[in-house]
């Protein structure tokens, strides 16, 4: 019926492909003035002082973690996430401790983070990157007061949440990055994230000093400001004052990166409809689902069931062509974790969770008709195998 169903694509429309058309009729393709136009609706989008365009989210994480002062830190993150929330710890030298998960929301179960501190003397950890699973904001609130109490920093990964908001216990609504509760948020801009670049990321933060400490990595550690160099010789002159990397994202990219944010309320919205449609269809079945506190308005990158025959869900879907995907290997299992001495049974709930889940296709431009073929084909299986 349909050439093929996946779990999440980008959706590229002529106003997207007219902006990059008229950067690459422009002076500049890269460092130009696309970047500065992204970065300033980025960051009045999500109500932070500063957004800092980067070359991916990855990208985005290691700057990130740099200007916080990572290196040779001890830093915890959820196992369930794509390894490059780790990652960006271990490029600095620090090393990587894991918390578990809450089985119902999938995020770092704060309670389990709260004694993995108290069971520590202070100092021990430095800082930690709680992850906005599937487009869920962790309870910030409540993170923010314990890494205050034990004086570590938060860098938020909220790749799969762009545009996520939450009330405060004062009623007060924020976006997920708004600078509020992390020092640094960090996003991703790869096509099957809300907003597609092709590659690209974007830093937020609050801290104008943080702001400055990640331009500068992004270009080399190299600085023109008269206040930062020892001496100028003249017009072309430069310092490179740190060692940084060419983490810049080019003007192509920002060009499509905007006009991509200019849809993004849109695409939340039908993204709610869809999960909607598939909570409602699968209300009477053994299917678990993620648990949305009352005071969240879910992102929904990703919309994940929980069956106990996965792998025969997974092969069924695809033999009708639907490519559900599988999100994520818990990352302590990963060979290169486990040869730093992590293992199975480390993170029960997250290795429990990895054997059952399942996202299914979510993306704006699923029709209704595709969506209701796959509750079909969801549900004929779960009919199928009950039997
Ligand atoms: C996609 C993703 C990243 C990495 O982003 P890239 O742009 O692919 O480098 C990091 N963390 C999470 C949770 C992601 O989903």
């Amino acid at each position: 019926m349909f050439n093929s169903i996946p779990y999440g694509r980008q959706h590229i429309d002529q106003t997207d492909i007219d902006a990059v058309i008229k950067t690459l009729q422009s002076d500049y393709l890269t460092q130009g003035p696309a970047i500065e136009s992204f970065e300033l609706a980025f960051a009045e989008y999500i109500g932070a002082k500063h957004a800092i365009a980067v070359s991916n989210g990855t990208a985005a994480l290691h700057l990130a973690a740099l200007a916080l002062g990572a290196e040779k830190k001890r830093v915890i993150t959820s196992p369930i996430t794509f390894a490059a929330s780790a990652n960006c710890i271990e490029y600095c030298g620090g090393e990587v401790f894991f918390c578990d998960i809450d089985p119902k929301t999938l995020l770092m179960d704060l309670e389990k983070l709260e004694s993995l501190l108290n069971t520590h003397p202070s100092g021990y950890f430095s800082g930690i990157v709680p992850v906005e699973f599937a487009g869920l904001s962790v309870d910030l609130e409540k993170l923010k007061s314990l890494a205050e109490k034990h004086g570590l920093w938060i860098i938020e990964d909220a790749c799969h949440a762009p545009g996520a908001r939450f009330s405060d216990s004062k009623g007060q609504e924020h976006k997920a990055g708004n600078g509020k509760y992390a020092d640094c948020t960090i996003f991703s801009f790869h096509p099957v994230k809300h907003i597609a670049c092709g590659e690209g990321g974007m830093v937020t933060t609050n801290d104008d000093v943080l702001a400055d400490k990640i331009k500068l990595l992004r270009t080399h550690g190299i600085t023109k400001s008269p206040e930062l160099m020892g001496k100028n010789d003249g017009g072309w002159y430069y310092e490179m004052i740190e060692l940084g990397y060419n983490y810049r994202l080019t003007d192509i990219q920002a060009a499509l990166g905007e006009s991509q944010l200019r849809k993004l309320d849109d695409s939340l919205n039908r993204r709610n409809t869809i999960a909607l449609n598939y909570r409602k269809a699968f209300e009477n079945y053994s299917i678990t689902i993620q648990d949305v506190p009352s005071n969240q308005f879910h992102a929904y990158h990703l919309f994940i069931v929980q069956v106990a025959d996965r792998k025969g869900l997974y092969e069924h879907l695809r033999e009708n062509k639907i490519f559900a995907q599988v999100h994520y290997i818990p990352v302590h299992l990963h060979p290169y974790y486990q040869a730093k001495g992590w293992k199975k049974g480390d993170m029960p709930s997250a290795e429990a969770y990895y054997d059952q889940c399942l996202s299914l296709p979510m993306y704006p431009t699923l029709t209704n008709e595709e969506q209701e073929y796959v509750i079909q084909k969801v549900v004929e299986f779960l009919d199928n195998s009950a039997n």
